[in-house]
């Protein structure tokens, strides 16, 4: 076995994509990709539109994950479980909506009486990391060993053995999906490769995880995310995030698919902004043919039908 060399020779210097051969282009787009649609003829009794309700309940792992310490943030933070949750579950229960909460292992510790009610209420809990770290960039080893004990953390705090993940960077490092299929998981919810459900292939073949895709569109935090000290300002009016929300379920209807939302509790938990999720429930329900459904049951029903 030879040292690797401390100074790479010029001529040892990677290729430019541009110079890739077709086998190396391909051989990156190909490690994970969408495979067969799972997108069912019908929905359950007839329905003709599945909608799934999530919250990535980050709360005081937005601070964490990049080892940060401000007190200022963590309790911004804090806000997500303190008045967000309260707030998310009152409005869940009024109009009989389930849900699926995605909660860091760290967040499940620091509240574990929070998500004894969610899981009480109905809702699905899944996977969504330890403490919120970069997936994306772990090791290997380090990866799958966080995703088993966050698993083996929500199941001891909430009871509930989690089915599906999402990850937190919304990305798979090249070893994310062998993990996820190593542990027996339905599901991944963090691609975007369609509006509708699908299967995920891992270099090609076929893996029995469904994917159930989100978006950044369908995210609150892009449109209302800010950061003091740097130039990150994107504030949207609430009224103009509802009718984003609005016209991708409007789609999703008329083509009798999926409709996926993605919010947090710190975000959308404000006064000003529960009218988004109040306002938009009640345009779904004005609707016939409406199936709302955990993550974990609309995974379910696609793989069977
Ligand atoms: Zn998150």
């Amino acid at each position: 076995m030879s040292a690797r060399p401390t100074i790479v020779p010029k001529s040892e210097e990677p290729e430019q994509p541009w110079q890739w051969p077709e086998a190396r282009w391909r051989g990156i787009v190909e490690r994970v990709r969408a495979g067969r649609t799972l997108r069912p003829e019908t929905w359950p009794n007839g329905t003709r539109c599945a909608v799934a309700l999530s919250f990535d309940s980050d709360h005081e792992t937005g601070e964490l994950r990049e080892g940060g310490e401000s007190i200022g943030r963590l309790s911004q933070g804090q806000y997500g479980s303190r008045a967000g949750i309260p707030r998310i579950l009152k409005l869940l229960e009024k109009y009989s909506v389930p849900a699926t909460f995605y909660v860091p292992a760290v967040s499940a510790m620091l509240h574990p009486d929070e998500q004894r009610r969610v899981a009480a209420e109905g809702h699905e809990i899944g996977i969504h990391g330890w403490i919120h770290e970069r997936n994306s960039i772990l090791p290997e080893a380090s990866e799958r060993d966080l995703q088993m004990r966050s698993a083996e953390m929500l199941e001891r705090v909430a009871g509930q053995r989690p089915v599906g993940i999402r990850t937190p960077s919304w990305d798979f490092s090249p070893n994310t999906l062998a993990i996820t299929r190593d542990m027996g998981l339905l599901y991944d919810s963090s691609l975007m490769a369609d509006d509708d459900c699908y299967e995920l292939l891992l270099d090609g073949k076929p893996t029995g995880v469904v994917e159930l895709p989100v978006e950044w569109i369908r995210d609150d935090a892009v449109y209302f995310n800010m950061n003091r000290f740097a130039s990150l300002r994107p504030y949207t009016p609430p009224s103009s995030v509802l009718e984003i929300f609005r016209r991708e379920f409007d789609a999703a209807y008329a083509e009798g698919g999926l409709y996926q939302l993605t919010m947090h509790p710190h975000i959308i938990g404000h006064r000003s902004r529960m009218m988004i999720l109040e306002e938009l429930i009640r345009h779904i329900r004005a609707h016939t043919g409406i199936w709302f459904a955990t993550h974990a049951d609309i995974v379910r029903y696609v793989k069977g039908s």
